[in-house]
Formats: C-alpha cells, structure tokens, sequence
C-alpha cells in the first residue's frame, strides 16, 4: 500500500507511483537539450545524448523550430536559456535539428534533400554563433537529424563548425508509414526527473509512444501567452492527430522559484502548481474542447529520496 505523508495526503487525487530520486541536494546539470516536440524522434535523441555524448544530466527543452525562433529572438528560447544557465548552471547547449518527415517521405518545403540539409545547417551553424555571443564560455554542440534509405533508417550527425557533418548515431526508424501521435507530454525542461517522467507515463499510464512538449515551468510560458509554447500544442492537435495530452508539473520547480519560495510547505507550494494546471487546461479546452488533459503532479517525499506520481481531476 503507498503511503503519503500526512499533509500531502489532505490534496486530492490517486497516487500512481512511487519511485526513487537519485538528485536529493544536487542542483545542476550539465547541459541542455533543445529539440523538436514530434513523437517520431525523441526516444533516439535522449538516446543519443545519453550513450554517444555521454551526458546523463540534462535538461530537456521541446519546441518546434528551436533555431528559427532562437534567430528571431524568441523571448521563450532566451529565457529558457537563462534558466537553464542561471539555475542548472549548465555549461553546454545540444541542438537537434530534424529534417521534416512527411507522407511523401521528403519535405514538401523543399525541391530536394540537398537544399534541405543546407537551410538546416545552415539554421543550427547561425544558432551556435548567436549562442557563443550570448553565452561566450558555453560550449555548443549541433546535431543533424536526418531519415535515409526511404525512412528504414534515421542518422544522427554532428556538424563541426565548418559545416561538416559526422555521423555519430544511427538506428532504425520506427514510425515510417506513421504520421499521428494521439498523445503529448508537457512538463518541464527538469533534469532531474526526466526519466521518471517518460517511464511513469510508459508504464503507469499504458501510453507507449507520445510527444514531448518541454517547456520551464510546464504551464508557465502557455498562461504567459508564449507563441512558441502555443505552436508546439497547435501542432500537435492540428498535424499531429493528437488527442490527449498529459500535463505534469512537479515539486520544487525552479521555473515558479522553488519549495524555497513557499518556505518549504509543500502542500502550498502543490496548491499554486495545481491552480496553474487548472488555468492552462482551461485554456486548451477552450481551444480544443475534444482533447482530453490529464494532469499530474510530481512530489518529491521521503525527505528527497522517492517521487511520487499523483493524478487528479
Ligand atoms: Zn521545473
């Protein structure tokens, strides 16, 4: 039988599970991830970074478009930016950059491959350097992402800054024929429950393949009325087929300042995230009233040492 402790437990809603939390008192991480919000590559990516860039600890920022609005000044990708260097103290930024993927099996924004792979690289070769002004000690690592032999296989490659690429991952493609993801996660760029998170939804919510939608703070940018964060939810119910979504915030959230901020009363600090989570599924199911939001909120019990996955309604 799970057990909470006992001011927790006046908060409504079903504990799903409870795992343990490796990062009790460890506050930063290595690096952040940027990448797309599309279903079709996510596993791989984390993949990717975990085994062929040797970086367990990382936050993970899901956007679409990361180099075009970083090259628009995206207010949502700066600040982004800055969280992850002021709170996570990173010292490295990873851009993933994918080449589209439709029915057709290439892009219908471009005659060719060619001229795709070079506006991508392009695009990621502009982001570096607009990166090294903004942060000049961080270290910035670019990432290709492209599907080859008629989709059987996706390839990963780095671009070195003088354009050149080297292929560093490769793997079969496991969506080719799939265009719809029926599920999107949103939750937090968070480092430290990222893996948590994907498996409580594999696992504990049956849902096997999703979208990862990775924002600071979960609902934060959607209530302040970001474009991008709307775009990446206009994406997935309008392209992608998507028909649920899971919105997940969690303890201790940097973004909303921390337990620090409500001095360390985690019932009141639960108590504002869920306030939030009600307010932005509002706002989807004025938008999108057929999608169904399940909300989920990520505690941390067991002085530090166990997560706790409650869903409510
Ligand atoms: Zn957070």
């Amino acid at each position: 039988m799970l057990t909470v402790s006992q001011p927790l437990q006046k908060l409504s809603g079903k504990v799903m599970s409870i795992v343990p939390f490796g990062f009790k008192g460890i506050t930063e991480c290595d690096a952040i991830v940027a990448m797309p919000p599309t279903f079709k590559f996510t596993k791989e990516i984390l993949n990717c970074v975990e085994d062929c860039l040797g970086i367990k600890a990382f936050d993970a920022f899901a956007i679409p478009s990361f180099s075009k609005k970083l090259l628009s000044e995206s207010h949502t990708v700066f600040q982004t930016l800055n969280i992850a260097d002021k709170k996570h103290k990173i010292k490295k930024i990873i851009l993933f950059q994918t080449s589209d993927s439709h029915e057709e099996g290439n892009s219908f924004s471009y005659s060719n491959q060619v001229m795709e792979d070079g506006y991508h690289i392009a695009g990621l070769l502009k982001s570096r350097d607009l990166i090294l002004h903004q942060y000049p000690r961080m270290e910035v690592t670019l990432v290709y992402v492209t599907l080859k032999e008629g989709q059987q296989h996706m390839v990963m490659s780095e671009v070195h800054p003088n354009g050149e690429r080297e292929t560093i991952f490769r793997a079969e493609y496991r969506f080719r024929g799939v265009y719809n993801c029926d599920t999107a996660l949103i939750r937090c760029i968070e480092f430290r429950t990222r893996k948590q998170d994907r498996s409580f939804v594999r696992n504990s919510l049956k849902i096997p393949t999703f979208g990862l939608i990775g924002l600071p703070g979960a609902s934060k940018r959607f209530l302040e009325d970001s474009q991008s964060a709307w775009e990446a939810i206009n994406l997935a119910c309008n392209t992608d087929g998507c028909k649920k979504i899971i919105l997940m915030h969690h303890a201790d959230c940097g973004a909303y300042g921390g337990v620090a901020c409500f001095d360390g009363d985690a019932v009141s600090e639960e108590i504002m995230h869920r306030g939030e989570m009600y307010k932005l599924r509002d706002m989807i199911h004025k938008k999108y009233p057929n999608i169904e939001v399940v909300l989920v909120y990520v505690r941390l019990i067991h002085n530090q040492t166990k997560l706790q996955y409650v869903l409510f309604d």
